[in-house]
């Protein structure tokens, strides 16, 4: 199988898989334990948190590990909105932000929150003066580094200047960026900033939360004082020893991996423009990451096209939502303006560490045999 799904999950470093299971044979003690062992625990504990830290940028003590984005978006959202009720219950996110942000703003406005959405241009990024447009009562606004669909960077240090300005926090989904371009907290000056372990070479299950500059907060999980009293729960010890040594080697790999990977990108852009001549691919004028390519083939409809390739031993995702039968535009392609007949056409491949030249040759080779394949499925632009 070619497996150009990464931005779903990407495998997990040989190097990690030994420190993990190193990490369960040995150190099975509680971490919060004041006795040999559980220091032994803690100390693993401590490392990972200055491996991710560095990772960004950031502090150790900034970081809040949580069991991934999910997660770190749900507390970075409502931990901070709790903190800022003071200020104003009204919460603003971009029109791109993954299904986790959407969830935490559905759970704000069931606490009574008001949610606005800013808006995202054609070519897939949020425009910093947007923030200028948002209400003043605004208390926080996310906006992501990296958009997980179509791969487009966001220009989140104006942004976030912008929200300051105007006394806004700022809560930055950077799942999909970390490890893939380098991150400067301080230069991205959010204030909220989520990773996921799975995305960069970890295990799946862990990520982390950094709460930046003593900004307000108030825990989800509470009744214990792990993490600084910023999230309850026994750690889980195995999968943060493998993030912080993820964190730490795609640190070490960035700038190698990144140029590599824009290059592949260059030549599955090529082969798919050679392959399918009508293919329209999205964002391609913004920044992006160099691993994202996220492409509509006129007529193909998105499921038909993965099933295609699937058969053809070629992994990747829709870039559109299917359901019983169904498929609707994605919610970010929508907000780019794509029209929905294109949008029902958009797949994404996403590449990593294992991904190679000659993988990017075969899925050429196959793709306008598997696109003729899913156009004859359906009529074109078929929402059905
Ligand atoms: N945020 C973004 C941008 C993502 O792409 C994902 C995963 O697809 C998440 C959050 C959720 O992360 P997790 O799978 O660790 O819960």
């Amino acid at each position: 199988m070619i497996y150009f799904d990464h931005n779903a999950s990407t495998p997990v470093r040989p190097e990690v898989r030994e420190a993990m299971r190193a990490a369960l044979e040995s150190l099975s003690a509680n971490p919060s334990s004041l006795h040999r062992d559980g220091q032994a625990a803690r100390a693993a504990i401590e490392r990972a948190r200055a491996q991710v830290a560095a990772l960004v940028g950031g502090a150790p003590n900034e970081v809040v590990f949580v069991s991934g984005g999910t997660e770190g978006d749900h507390a970075g959202v409502i931990g901070a909105a709790l903190a800022l009720e003071p200020r104003g219950r009204t919460f603003a996110r971009s029109a791109l932000e993954h299904h986790a942000v959407h969830g935490a703003g559905d759970l704000l406005r069931r606490l009574g929150w008001a949610e606005h959405e800013v808006p995202a241009t054609a070519d897939g990024y949020v425009d910093p003066a947007a923030i200028n447009d948002l209400p003043r009562e605004v208390a926080l606004v996310s906006v992501m580094l990296a958009n997980n669909e179509t791969g487009v960077i966001q220009p989140v240090a104006a942004i976030a200047a912008r929200a300051h300005a105007r006394g806004m926090r700022v809560h930055c989904d950077a799942v999909q960026a970390a490890g893939k371009i380098a991150i400067d907290a301080a230069a991205l000056d959010a204030d909220y900033l989520v990773l996921s372990a799975h995305k960069l070479g970890g295990p799946k299950g862990a990520g982390a939360l950094l709460v930046r500059n003593r900004a307000p907060y108030e825990p989800l999980f509470r009744g214990s004082g792990h993490e600084g009293g910023r999230r309850g729960g026994t750690e889980n010890l195995p999968g943060i020893v493998g993030f912080g040594l993820a964190a730490e080697l795609a640190a070490r790999d960035l700038e190698a991996e990144r140029a590599r990977l824009l290059a592949l990108r260059a030549r599955l852009e090529a082969g798919i423009r050679a392959a399918v001549p009508d293919a329209v691919i999205h964002g391609e004028r913004a920044p992006r990451l160099p691993n994202t390519v996220n492409a509509s083939f006129p007529g193909a409809r998105s499921d038909h096209l993965l099933m295609a390739l699937d058969a053809r031993g070629v992994a990747v995702s829709a870039g559109a939502a299917c359901a019983s039968g169904a498929v609707e535009p994605s919610p970010v392609l929508s907000a780019m303006g794509v029209p929905r007949d294109l949008a029902v056409c958009a797949l994404r491949f996403s590449l990593g560490r294992t991904s190679t030249a000659d993988e990017i040759d075969q899925v050429a080779a196959l793709l306008a045999d598997a696109v003729r394949a899913a156009r004859g499925l359906a009529p074109a632009g078929s929402g059905r």
